[in-house]
């Protein structure tokens, strides 16, 4: 069977990088009535905004101005997604890798890099540490691109991970959702991990800028072609993936051009399939053993300004914050994001292996934030937001177009809310230690209440299902959301 995004022919660069330029350097800074117009129709519309308006908040200059930004940057999370943060744990499975990345720890030309392959017995190691002792439900599987971790690993892994049952207190723990981090893929190799299990396909086009991309990503590797990258999510939902993820690494280049690109990007995807994506991400290039590339510098405060202008600019998308950064950098950015992880090791075979030595000199970069998923889940819960362990989406046909409008409207919000109350239950009963046991039922008795006192986002019926579900948890039944 021929497959269209297979074709070559098929992928022309969708990326306007003169347009984009053009923008960027021509842009004027709106006043605040035209700066409101935009953001309010951000925030009533949810709809991806046009790389022009983008470009003119991106031109704002005072501080006043910035902070309307990150006002309603904040509103519009807790509209769409209420105040819950999904977390994750990354599961990195191999470095070894034929591309030559100039910014990446695993490149096939940085000659100090360990590399190793978990077989799937480690694998499920791994998975155990993650599901049965510190309590995750969700992964994003990770590899570089090499023959030996294509699709077949990549799916073999899946059912390995799933596969695994930990019994704690007396209940079963497993994971319940894996998302792929990895290379992009023919349309048939992705059917192969679709069939077994994938729950969102991400890839990062690292740098929207081909110029730069061309220099980054040497001419004799799979990487270097821009398009098959750029494509890789066109592909996905041709093999029947309906949650896909885009990203850049901010810091190769102008993050003004990134942050254009990944609007562009999802306007794409909206345009061809009706469904925009499920999550970007905006990782910061970090210190690489043996990188052959500096960057530019991001500093913090422009990091705030990118996810606030990622959150307003296309408002129904998850937005990923991840343990590279600092936990200060990740407390001022939370207040937009949807997803961060937590209890967080990039070594390969880390989390069963601890902290060896060994598992460190395998690891892509630096980590900013260390620290334990308690630890996290403690400061999430100061900071008013509910920890969720959430992976309903997939597994209760909300996804793909249908849940675009479900999220477009703010009607998934309250899902996210019951979920999240309910999976943090869950998370208390089987993992929680005394201590901060106390902070989290406070947390969820004020969530609780806030279900109760919302009669037009809850109804009566779906009240009665929740009180019945939080009663079967607190007695030990898993697993269940709406
Ligand atoms: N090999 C696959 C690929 O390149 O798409 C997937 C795995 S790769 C380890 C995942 C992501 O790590 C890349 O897409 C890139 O954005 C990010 N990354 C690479 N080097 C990095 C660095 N030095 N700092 C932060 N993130 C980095
Ligand atoms: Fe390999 Fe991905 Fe690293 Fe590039 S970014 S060297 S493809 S692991």
């Amino acid at each position: 069977m021929n497959y269209k995004y297979d074709d070559k022919g098929m992928m022309k660069n969708f990326i306007d990088g003169d347009k984009i330029n053009y923008l960027i350097k021509n842009s004027n800074e709106p006043d605040l009535k035209e700066l409101t117009d935009i953001l309010e129709k951000s925030f009533s519309v949810c709809d991806a905004l046009n790389i022009e308006e983008v470009a003119r908040l991106m031109a704002v200059k005072s501080r006043d101005k910035w902070e309307l930004v990150f006002s309603y940057a904040e509103k519009i999370k807790k509209k769409v997604y209420d105040n819950r943060i999904v977390v994750f744990a990354p599961l990195y499975a191999s470095n070894i890798c034929v591309n030559n990345c100039l910014y990446c720890g695993f490149r096939s030309q940085n000659k100090e890099a360990v590399r190793r392959t978990l077989s799937m017995e480690e694998i499920k190691k791994e998975a155990e540490v993650l599901a049965g002792e510190i309590g995750h439900k969700r992964l994003i599987f990770v590899v570089g691109e090499h023959p030996r971790t294509g699709a077949e690993y990549i799916a073999g892994a899946l059912r390995t991970i799933y596969s695994v049952k930990v019994e704690r207190k007396n209940r079963i723990n497993n994971i319940r959702r894996v998302n792929i981090n990895a290379a992009p893929m023919s349309v048939g190799d992705l059917k192969i991990i679709k069939e077994a299990g994938i729950g969102t396909y991400q890839v990062f086009q690292e740098t929207y800028d081909k110029n730069l991309y061309l220099k980054l990503h040497p001419q004799n590797t799979p990487k270097s072609d821009f398009e098959y990258r750029l494509y890789s999510h066109h592909r996905a939902f041709e093999a029947g993936i309906d949650d896909v993820a885009i990203g850049a690494l901010f810091g190769l280049g102008d993050w003004r051009f990134e942050v254009l690109g990944l609007v562009c990007h999802a306007k794409e995807l909206e345009k061809v399939f009706g469904v925009g994506p499920h999550t970007v991400s905006f990782p910061r290039l970090e210190k690489a053993s043996n990188s052959a590339y500096d960057g530019v510098k991001i500093s913090d405060e422009d990091f705030k300004k990118i996810v606030a202008l990622l959150r307003v600019s296309i408002p129904y998308s998850g937005l990923i914050v991840t343990c590279r950064e600092k936990p200060e950098t990740i407390r001022s950015v939370i207040p937009f994001c949807t997803q961060r992880d937590a209890s967080t090791k990039i070594g390969i075979g880390a989390y069963s292996e601890r902290y060896s030595e060994q598992a460190l000199k395998k690891q892509q970069f630096e980590l900013g934030d260390t620290r334990s998923l308690e630890e996290i889940i403690g400061e999430l819960a100061d900071m008013g937001y509910i920890t969720s362990f959430c992976t309903a989406g997939y597994r209760c046909a909300r996804t793909g177009d249908h849940i675009m409008k479900m999220l477009k409207s703010g009607r998934e919000s309250k899902f996210c809310k019951l979920n999240a109350v309910l999976t943090f239950k869950e998370w208390i009963e089987d993992f929680a230690n005394s201590d901060i046991k106390k902070k989290c039922e406070k947390l969820i008795m004020k969530e609780i209440k806030e279900i109760l006192s919302e009669d037009r986002r809850f109804s009566i019926d779906m009240k009665k299902m929740f009180f019945s579900y939080y009663q079967k948890i607190a007695e030990g039944e898993r697993d269940l959301c709406f």
